[in-house]
């Protein structure tokens, strides 16, 4: 098979986390190539990149229960050599086609062999071939700490896919993976190398970020777990992102049958993780109910705000970054400028912060200003009885 028609094929199997996916029509050195599919991924600052999204190999030993790689399920499989994928992929990006690449892998002779064949392409890309663009390396279950170090020096950004909430829940979607030694081990390694090694050998002079992935559904687990785990993650392992991918079940597998996850739940999840990593949210502050689950009919801000902030209204003019943060409609960029114009002048009404182009509805029944509540609708918002609080959270205005 040609090596364009493998990439190409391997790509359209792959599995996306990715925001959109366009397919993409390429000549190369005169050749029509097949339509290659490739992924928009969101990156950091909200920036859109194009990422062509393969796989050494589309076998696999191994038999997570929502996989369509599941070692013994019927399909072609592919397998790329290490230079063969390098050179290929430098095609496709030298073609203008793709901005980045997210190399993944089936896992074939154990996690430390296959690690190796992907770091071996990394090299050859980076160290035999210049490549200078993004590059998402995944980091097998297994994998051994020098490995690590070795895929933070060469890659962008690398993944350790968690799978399962806690150890406690991986048994139901991946079998034969370990939540602790296999999967856990390389994100403490991560963050460890991160804080106590230079990162001397790397690309770029800097570590790769590193982020992890959840299944949401099949396994049981309630937002609370998942939640506490993303927290312990960004807190304690420095993770740059936690992902949610709401279960989506796949022919011939053991989950076939298993429903697909509502992906408001997802959404969810993603609103409350960017409220742990970016606005100073903790744990205690997610609107749970009784068995650990968000509300699905209304985001995780508004629902602590009403709980929380509409019998005492934070006064913008002496508000804390904190507690503007906390507000719904006020996010992060919105905080700074509101603290700077405070240097400025007061804030005599939400008109001085319309002309600063924030967006001032969602605020009006959480806010003071100069002592006022600026006039919302009632009718708009549930307004239910207050909660007795304590601690850092209970906001006086
Ligand atoms: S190890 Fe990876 S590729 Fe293999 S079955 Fe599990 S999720 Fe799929």
């Amino acid at each position: 098979m040609d090596k364009f028609d493998k990439l190409a094929s391997l790509s359209s199997d792959m599995e996306t986390e990715a925001d959109g996916e366009q397919e993409c029509h390429l000549v190369i050195g005169g050749q029509q190539l097949p339509q290659i599919p490739i992924a928009e991924v969101a990156m950091p600052g909200g920036k859109k990149m194009k990422v062509l999204k393969t796989m050494l190999t589309s076998a696999c030993e191994r038999n997570c229960n929502y996989c369509v790689f599941r070692a013994g399920r019927k399909m072609h499989r592919q397998t790329f050599k290490p230079e063969e994928l390098a050179k290929t992929f430098l095609a496709v990006y030298e073609a203008g086609a793709v901005e980045g690449l997210f190399l993944s892998s089936g896992i074939i002779k154990g996690g430390v062999r296959t690690q190796d064949r992907l770091l071996d392409t990394a090299d050859i890309l980076r160290n035999k071939l210049g490549y200078r663009g993004y590059l998402h390396l995944k980091v097998m279950p297994g994998s051994e700490r020098d490995q690590v170090r070795r895929a933070m020096q060469l890659g962008s950004r690398i993944s350790v896919n968690l799978e399962a909430a806690n150890p406690g829940r991986l048994p139901s979607l991946a079998p034969m993976k370990q939540f602790t030694e296999e999967l856990l081990a390389p994100l403490k390694w991560s963050q460890e190398i991160r804080k106590t090694e230079e990162p001397r050998g790397s690309w770029n002079g800097r570590w790769a970020s590193t982020i992890t992935q959840f299944v949401v559904g099949p396994s049981g687990e309630s937002d609370l777990e998942l939640l506490s785990t993303s927290e312990y993650l960004y807190k304690q392992l420095g993770l740059s992102r936690t992902y949610y991918s709401g279960f989506v079940p796949i022919a011939d597998t053991p989950l076939e049958g298993h429903a697909p996850e509502d992906p408001i739940r997802e959404h969810r999840l993603y609103q409350s993780s960017f409220l742990l990593r970016d606005y100073g949210f903790g744990l205690e502050d997610m609107p749970f109910d009784q068995s650990g689950k968000l509300p699905l009919n209304k985001d995780p801000k508004t629902a602590w705000a009403e709980q929380n902030l509409l019998h005492t209204p934070i006064e913008l003019n002496t508000a804390s970054r904190e507690q503007l943060l906390m507000v719904p409609g006020i996010g992060v960029q919105g905080a700074m400028t509101i603290l700077k114009a405070r240097r400025r002048h007061r804030i005599a009404s939400l008109d001085d912060l319309r002309q600063l182009g924030i967006v001032t509805t969602r605020m009006k029944p959480y806010v003071l200003v100069n002592g006022r509540q600026p006039n919302f609708q009632l009718g708009l918002f549930d307004l239910p009885p207050p909660r007795s609080r304590t601690g850092p959270r209970a906001f006086q205005g």
